[in-house]
């Protein structure tokens, strides 16, 4: 028997701005306004018409797949290279056409570009030229205390752990209180288990700095861990920003609903707010008609055994927390991952019931 309770239907909420706000936040800190880069005539543009916007202190994840764009995105954002159309306004201010060190934007670069002469104070002293000595000497001891290396000034970057060092490296950056932080790839340098952890502290730290953060990354673990907002893009283009779990919860594309998480695509006949499915009649999470395609999570799919049912057991992957079942229905295929109950073996009769509403992408 499976154990897992059936969740609550999601309806989806009422449309989203073109800019990605559901509501309007109180603050809005940055807007980015159609930005378009090609960097060769007749190729496909890297970034195009890409518009969203952030609420001061948001965290904001650019997810999708590697050469979608978001280096690009990003670098666009910093002033490292021009659009060719677009505008980037921060609080309001037209920053368009300014090179990076007059947009008050804080920058944390792959591979940290700590210097590898100088001390862990000294390089989050670098950021404070100009600032009376003793006034940057007590910022950048708040700021190693903010990142946990209070005891760790004098040591030198290659005397740090990876982890330590991406955190000398945003100490850096939050030195001047930006009110934004790009990151490209930040955690990309370390291996998994210091990566779940350092996550955490990046969060933490940036909502202890209250600067807003965009982090780049490919990898949507990080995005749904981190993120106050996902903004995913495919090919140049954003296709959907949302929270974590309005994201998951109601992909508009089979793109995004294979990209975060994964998902069966199914093809379908809607009919208001039910389609007619190879596994039935389905309710759906919002109203659509005609030919669609419908996606369903693995985990919305519950496996009844039944030596009479019409599916098949045709794959398993035990994972300890949970099993992933690979279910043959006709032609159909299922992916579909249950609890940690007990097993159903290869080769068994089952019915498969889907327990919640399924979403039709485009
Ligand atoms: P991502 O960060 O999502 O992997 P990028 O923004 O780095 O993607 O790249 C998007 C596209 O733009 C890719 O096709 C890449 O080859 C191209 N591109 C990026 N930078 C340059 C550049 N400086 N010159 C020419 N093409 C570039
Ligand atoms: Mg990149």
């Amino acid at each position: 028997m499976n154990e897992i309770a059936c969740t609550r239907p999601f309806r989806l909420p009422a449309e989203a701005s073109p800019l990605g706000f559901r509501q309007r936040p109180t603050k809005v800190l940055l807007e980015v306004d159609g930005l378009t880069k090609q960097f060769r005539q007749g190729e496909a543009a890297a970034v195009e018409r890409v518009s969203f916007a952030m609420g001061e202190g948001e965290l904001l994840s650019l997810l999708g797949p590697s050469g979608c764009g978001k280096t690009t995105t990003l670098r666009l954002i910093g002033g490292f290279e021009a659009p060719d159309a677009g505008r980037i306004l921060l609080r309001g201010r037209d920053i368009t056409g300014l090179p990076p060190e007059a947009r008050g934007i804080g920058f944390v670069f792959q591979d940290y570009a700590l210097f590898p002469h100088l001390t862990v104070a000294e390089n989050v002293r670098f950021g404070l030229r100009g600032m009376p000595r003793a006034r940057a000497e007590a910022r950048v001891a708040e700021m190693l205390a903010l990142v946990g290396l209070a005891d760790f000034g004098a040591r030198r970057p290659h005397e740090l752990s990876g982890g330590q060092q991406q955190r000398v490296a945003l100490a850096r950056t939050l030195a001047i209180a930006p009110p934004l932080v790009l990151m490209d790839e930040p955690f990309s340098n370390l291996d998994a288990a210091m990566r779940v952890e350092t996550r955490q502290d990046v969060r933490r730290l940036l909502k202890a700095a209250g600067s807003a953060a965009i982090l780049v990354t490919h990898d949507q673990e990080e995005a749904l861990a981190l993120s106050d907002r996902i903004a995913v893009m495919e090919a140049g283009r954003l296709r959907q920003v949302g929270t974590p779990d309005e994201i998951y919860r109601n992909p508009t594309s089979a793109f995004v609903a294979s990209f975060l998480g994964r998902s069966n695509i199914l093809a379908g006949r809607a009919e208001g707010m039910d389609a007619v499915t190879p596994l039935g009649r389905l309710p759906l999470s919002r109203a659509a008609s005609g030919a669609v395609q419908i996606a369903v999570r693995p985990e919305q799919i519950l496996l009844d055994p039944d030596p009479a049912g019409p599916a098949t057991v045709v794959g398993r992957e035990f994972r300890g927390h949970d099993q992933i079942y690979w279910v043959q229905e006709g032609e159909t295929c299922m992916l579909v991952i249950s609890g940690p109950g007990a097993p159903i073996a290869v080769g068994s009769r089952v019915r498969m019931r889907v327990c919640d509403c399924v979403v039709p992408v485009a």
